[in-house]
C-alpha cells in the first residue's frame, strides 16, 4: 500500500498508517457519537480504522 499525501492522520496504531499518512484507498469519517453535525475537531472519527494486531 502506499501512501496518499492527501490524507494525513495521526492514528499510529492503525493498519493503514504510514509514517503520518493514511495509505487506505478511500476513508469513512464520521461524527462521534452519532448524527451529522461535529461540535469540534476533536469529535470526528475515522471509521476506515483497523487495529494493527
Ligand atoms: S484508515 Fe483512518 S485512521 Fe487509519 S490511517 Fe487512514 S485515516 Fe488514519
Amino acid at each position: 500500500m502506499s501512501i496518499n499525501e492527501n490524507i494525513k492522520c495521526t492514528v499510529s496504531n492503525c493498519t493503514y498508517w504510514d509514517n503520518k499518512y493514511c495509505t487506505a484507498s478511500a476513508i469513512e469519517v464520521n461524527v462521534d457519537g452519532g448524527g451529522a453535525q461535529a461540535s469540534n475537531e476533536e469529535k470526528t472519527n475515522c471509521h476506515t480504522f483497523e487495529s494493527r494486531s
